[in-house]
């Protein structure tokens, strides 16, 4: 048997650093048993610089990775993401825009032994005029008030209110690589990669660096990016594309800067919908980051560019853009042999929902527990390694595909291609169906193959006024008065938080000063 002592990170993106940290928190070298974790990064290969929104697991992965959280907030550039508002998506039946709606990352509120209260707003018991998101969370009038998740006496990593970040990938990224070489004993070799040697088994041997001659290790990690340089190039994985559920496959990015020092910083993503798809824009503390997702088989690059910087205004005149090109999909074994895919190498799902982060923070979990002791372990972790991985893929291409099947648009190719029950899984269909009789249940999902739990799939659902009709049911939600005493308690609580709580910048400003 021959004992797993040393794994290899190939590529120094977020993927790279993210997994090299992990993997030395969790299991490091200075432990008896432990492994020696290295990474090997490119000088002359920059990372993809996107991927500023995270995912609410984001908290806990920097927590046990042992980074201090005024620190992250200081050296990332990073501030508080509460959800993503949803700006031109939802048309009324007669084709008219209806201004916007949020997807909030706290839970619908669900006292003990209090009604659940979907039935009853569905049933309309709940305050009037009000959306779900606003009628069963605190959370869409707190950022609408501009404030941030928790006051800043509250313990790191810990707030009233569940939250992601946003970040600066490449000081993240930075952050992160000081961290694990200072903290946790990662070794780096600033190093390209020309050649990656197999063995007679088609298992990686060595990987042939320009400036520092050959690499080895037990595990191989790839996180080279779209190059996919071991799993895909050298290991001939096959790629499973889903661009004929997800159109989207370029992206125009740019960096703009606030029109004001103090201008305020939104607590949230904005995800605004365009005739060929859509621009995000998030809030940094110094800068926004903003681009456009859009299908190359719907409009041109320049007509998207176009796009862009109509929907930016005066603020983008003179700026740089970029243009990334990618495909929705994901290695078929991200787990091959000696080698595990993590990050864009192993495969990639557009931002909508800001997956790509939390992938690799899956990723990371899943290496790190089921870590094989010994080499001749490696198949069978590999296999529940890729059933869980592959799994999620296509459960955040359903909750994905709602949204754009949802929305009623139809002014534009692209949204009357989106809306062709072909383009529609089977599986997503089957949801929609049963959705119309009664709402989402945690039982519709297999936890540990889903990533949005059931309250995501309501909040989108019901954000986009998709009709769940539950008049055949009325009468067994009976506990009219309870539910109604619950939603006029959330609007109480919701007015205290708005006092309580710091005005978000002001937040991550003081966080930061503190670090
Ligand atoms: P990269 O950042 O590309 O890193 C690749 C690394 O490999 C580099 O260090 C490079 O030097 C190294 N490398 C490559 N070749 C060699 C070689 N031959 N030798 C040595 N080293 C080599 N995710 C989110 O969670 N939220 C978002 O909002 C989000 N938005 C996105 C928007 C767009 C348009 C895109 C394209 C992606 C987005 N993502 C988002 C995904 C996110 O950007 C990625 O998951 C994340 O940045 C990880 O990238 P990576 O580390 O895998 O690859």
């Amino acid at each position: 048997m021959r004992p797993v002592r040393k794994v290899l990170v190939v590529g120094g993106g977020t993927a790279g650093w993210l997994t090299a940290t992990y993997l030395a928190s969790q299991l490091a070298a200075a432990r008896p048993g432990g492994i020696q974790v290295e990474l090997v990064e490119s000088p002359d290969i920059s990372i993809v610089g996107v991927g500023e929104a995270t995912f609410a697991t984001i908290r806990q992965t920097l927590a046990t990775i042992g980074l201090d959280e005024d620190q992250f907030i200081a050296g990332a550039n990073a501030t508080f993401k509460q959800g993503i508002r949803f700006d031109r998506w939802v048309r009324t039946p007669g084709g008219g825009e209806r201004g916007h709606y949020f997807h909030p990352f706290a839970l619908p509120s669900h006292s003990p032994g209090k009604p659940d209260l979907l039935p009853y707003w569905l049933l309309d018991h709940g305050p009037i005029g009000l959306s779900f998101a606003e009628a069963v969370t605190i959370q869409s009038q707190v950022v609408d008030a501009g404030r941030g998740p928790k006051r800043l006496s509250d313990a790191p990593w810990h707030a009233p209110l569940n939250h992601a970040y946003h970040l600066d990938a490449a000081r993240f990224a930075a952050l992160l690589a000081a961290h694990g070489c200072k903290r946790l004993g990662v070794v780096r070799h600033a190093a390209t990669i020309e050649r990656v040697e197999l063995d007679e088994t088609g298992a990686i041997a060595c990987l042939h660096t320009r400036e520092k001659g050959p690499l080895r290790a037990d595990l191989y990690v790839d996180c080279s990016g779209f190059r996919s340089l071991l799993c895909g190039r050298a290991l001939g994985v096959p790629w499973h594309s889903a661009r004929d559920i997800l159109f989207n496959d370029r992206a125009w990015a740019m960096q703009v800067p606030y029109e004001r020092a103090d201008a305020p910083i939104p607590p949230y993503t904005i995800a605004t919908a365009h005739e060929a798809g859509w621009t995000w824009d998030i809030g940094l503390q110094d800068r926004r980051g903003v681009g456009y997702v859009f299908s190359s088989r719907h409009t041109s690059e320049e007509r998207a560019e176009e796009v862009l910087r109509n929907h930016l205004g005066r603020v983008a005149e003179g700026l740089p853009a970029r243009l990334i090109k990618f495909e929705a999909g994901y290695r078929r074994e991200p787990w091959c042999r000696n080698c595990v895919a993590v990050g864009l190498a192993g495969g990639f799902v557009e931002p909508l929902e800001s997956t790509g982060i939390a992938l690799i923070e899956l990723a990371n979990y899943l290496l790190a527990n089921l870590f094989p002791a010994v080499v001749e372990d490696f198949e069978p972790v590999a296999r529940v390694f890729n059933r869980v991985v592959v799994a999620r893929y296509e459960t955040i291409f359903d909750f994905i595909k709602m949204h754009y099947c949802l929305t009623r648009r139809r002014d534009s190719q692209y949204w009357i291609d989106n809306a062709d029950p072909e383009s529609i899984p089977a599986s997503l269909r089957d949801k929609l169906a049963m959705w119309r009789h009664r709402p989402p249940h945690s039982t519709d999902f297999i936890a540990d193959f889903e990533m949005f739990l059931p309250s995501s799939w309501q909040y989108v659902l019901y954000g986009m006024e998709f009709r769940t009709d539950l008049s055949a049911r009325r009468t067994l939600y009976d506990r009219v008065v309870e539910a109604q005493r619950e939603f006029a308690e959330i609007q109480r609580i919701a007015h205290f938080a708005k006092g309580d709580l710091p005005d978000h910048r002001a937040l991550v400003q003081a966080m930061a000063a503190r670090a």
